[in-house]
């Protein structure tokens, strides 16, 4: 990969980094916020699908998602000075560009992530089908 793409996708990688810390904190602390109003009816009146435990869970899982998620972008930046961004972890080939500028944050290429199915990605959509 050359040097300019590279930097393109740590600015693109140290950009999402951000956004997910924020995101991270920010659900963290509506989490919080929701326990305590749980526990609190003297607060603002709330109708009580407001604090159905199922909401809650939703939560939970978007607030986990996204820490699992800056994990991976956490872990591909630190690939970039290394060298090792770009290539699979897995089998050790290089990530297509397309996968890696829909995933930037991909630590697998395409077949190894489907193999694997352990990725939280969003699917990749548009792209072209497996030629044989
Ligand atoms: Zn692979």
């Amino acid at each position: 990969m050359d040097l300019k793409k590279r930097a393109g996708f740590e600015l693109q990688l140290n950009a999402l980094r951000q956004r997910l810390i924020h995101e991270v904190d920010s659900a963290e602390e509506s989490l919080r916020e929701d326990v305590v109003k749980a526990g609190d009816i003297t607060s603002l009146p709330t109708h009580p699908a407001d604090t159905d435990v199922e909401g809650f869970d939703v939560q939970v899982a978007i607030a986990q998602n996204e820490e699992r998620m800056l994990e991976q972008v956490e872990a591909a930046i630190e690939r970039i000075p290394i060298g090792t961004y770009g290539i699979c972890q897995s089998c050790g080939k290089s990530i297509d560009m397309p996968r890696l500028r829909a995933v930037p944050y991909a630590a697998n290429c395409i077949d190894c992530a489907r193999h694997e199915r352990v990725s939280i990605e969003k699917p990749v959509q548009g792209e072209p089908r497996h030629r044989w």
